[in-house]
C-alpha cells in the first residue's frame, strides 16, 4: 500500500524511523519531511543518516539551506528551507543539480519552494501529540512504495 502511519512516543522511535528508512531507501529518492518547528524533522534525518553510516552531527541546515553528506552507498543533501524566500537564489545556488540518480534528497519545509523542487517519492509528516509523535508516510510514485514494502516497522 501506499501509506503508512504510527506514533513515536519518544526521540528515540524517531530516531529508529529514521533508521528504518535508511534500509529501506533507493539512491535517488526525494523525501518530502512536513510538520511545524519541533515537529522532529532534523531528528529523523539525524537517525536516517545515522543508519546510512554518518558518524558526528547533523546539523540543522536553517542558515545554509542545505548540509551535504558524502556517505558510503550514497551522497544525502538535507535540505531546511524555512528561511527560503527567494526563486532566484534556488536557481544562482545551482540547488536543482543536487538532485539526480545517485543521491538522496531530503527536504525540511518544502512548500517554501514550490513549484521549484522535483516531485517527491516519499512525504513523511510529523506532528505533536501528546508527549511524542504521529508520522504518516505516503508514497507518490512506484519507488516510494517500493520503498514502504522494505520498511521494516
Ligand atoms: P524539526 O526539525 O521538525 O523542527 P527537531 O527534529 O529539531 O524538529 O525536534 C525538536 C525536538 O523534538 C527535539 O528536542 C527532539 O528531541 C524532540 N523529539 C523528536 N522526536 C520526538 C518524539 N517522538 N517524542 C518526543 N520528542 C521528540
Ligand atoms: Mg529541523
Amino acid at each position: 500500500t501506499s501509506t503508512r502511519s504510527g506514533y513515536l512516543p519518544d526521540e528515540a522511535a524517531t530516531l529508529g524511523l529514521g533508521a528504518s528508512l535508511a534500509q529501506a531507501i533507493i539512491p535517488g529518492m526525494v523525501i518530502f519531511l512536513e510538520g511545524d518547528l519541533g515537529a522532529g524533522k532534523t531528528t529523523l534525518t539525524r537517525g536516517l543518516l545515522q543508519g546510512l553510516g554518518h558518524q558526528g552531527r547533523v546539523k540543522s541546515p536553517t542558515y545554509t539551506l542545505v548540509e551535504t553528506y558524502p556517505l558510503a552507498s550514497l551522497t544525502a543533501h538535507h535540505f531546511d528551507l524555512y528561511r527560503f524566500n527567494d526563486p532566484e537564489e534556488w536557481e544562482d545556488a545551482g540547488f536543482r543539480e543536487l538532485f539526480g540518480h545517485d543521491t538522496l534528497c531530503l527536504v525540511e519545509w518544502p512548500e517554501k519552494a514550490q513549484g521549484l523542487l522535483p516531485q517527491p517519492d516519499l512525504t513523511l509528516a510529523l506532528a505533536v501529540a501528546d508527549d511524542g509523535r504521529t508520522y504518516r508516510i505516503h508514497a507518490h510514485d512506484a519507488q516510494g512504495i517500493q520503498c514502504l514494502s522494505r520498511l521494516s516497522i
